[in-house]
């Protein structure tokens, strides 16, 4: 088995958990963090008993120093995947709360930051492997894949913190590519527009399952996690001299973040 390792963030749960099992199905060793140890203890188990490589290591992506001492901890990082995030609230500007914002710009920006940093020396001396088009050896190198939101390109009202908070993601990865241009790291950005998952909604509304099933009503196919798991892991196996700068996906009820389809 090879052990080219895959790191994702955010995998206790929804699109994390969905990339997760297909990168381990396409061969790479995953390596799954979040802060709930039960969920990603229990993706672990699953993963390894359907006979792939897979290890949990429990991380909140805003403690810095628990970030250095994850990426010390490891023997090797082939692929990161920046997946933890979310939002918080729908409140506007002229009266959203300070915290929330705050909040919402550690995890969806700082904690990119915080696991790019501290992994880029091991993705830059990722080894080469047998990913290339029938199997032949590639070059190597490493790849860092952030996935952002169509929020990450343009605004909706009650967006505010949510809305800035991507576009610091954005503008995180697209300035990463530039700076490490000759190095061998891709940076890809994965910006999904709505995806039903269990967590995301409800997350935003502070546990108001009601709100959170507002969100979908009436769109008969939100993308899935599983939709957009499919999109990284296409990505992340193209031969490494192919980097997906950025990859938009929406449900095809849904042609901006403020025009949706809904059936009465
Ligand atoms: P979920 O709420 O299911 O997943 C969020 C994940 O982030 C969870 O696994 C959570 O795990 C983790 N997380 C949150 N805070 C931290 C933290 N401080 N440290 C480590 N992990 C953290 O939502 P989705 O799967 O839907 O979303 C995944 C990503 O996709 C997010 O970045 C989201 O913004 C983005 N996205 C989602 C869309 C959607 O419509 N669902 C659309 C576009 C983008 P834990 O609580 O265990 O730490």
């Amino acid at each position: 088995m090879s052990n080219r390792t895959a790191v994702i963030s955010g995998a206790s749960s929804g699109i994390g958990a969905a990339t997760a099992r297909q990168l381990a199905a396409a061969g790479y060793r995953v390596v799954l963090t979040a802060r709930r140890q039960d969920r990603i203890d229990a993706l672990a188990a699953e993963l390894t008993d359907a006979g792939h490589e897979a290890v949990a290591l429990p991380l909140d992506v805003t403690d810095r120093a628990a970030v250095d001492a994850f990426a010390a901890g490891l023997d090797r990082c082939d692929v990161l995947v920046n997946n933890a995030g979310g939002a918080l609230g729908t409140d506007p500007v002229a009266t959203a709360d300070p915290a929330d914002w705050r909040k919402m710009y550690e995890v969806n920006v700082l904690g990119v930051l915080h696991l790019t940093q501290a992994l880029l020396p091991a993705l830059a001396q990722a080894p080469p492997g047998p990913d290339g088009p029938g199997g032949a050896p590639t070059s190597g190198g490493g790849t860092v894949v952030v996935v952002s939101s169509t929020a990450a390109h343009a605004t909706y009202e009650g967006g505010g913190g949510y809305v800035a908070a991507k576009h610091g993601a954005h503008v995180l990865a697209e300035t990463l590519r530039l700076e490490l241009c000759g190095e061998p790291v891709r940076v890809i950005e994965i910006a999904p527009g709505m995806v039903k998952t269990d967590e995301f909604a409800l997350t935003r509304f502070r546990g108001d399952a009601a709100r959170a099933a507002k969100v979908y009503e009436g769109v008969a196919e939100p993308l899935t996690a599983e939709d957009v798991a499919d999109t990284i892991a296409w990505t992340v196996t193209r031969p490494p001299h192919v980097n997906v700068d950025l990859l938009v996906v929406r449900p095809r009820a849904q042609a901006s973040n403020t025009k949706v389809h809904r059936e009465r």
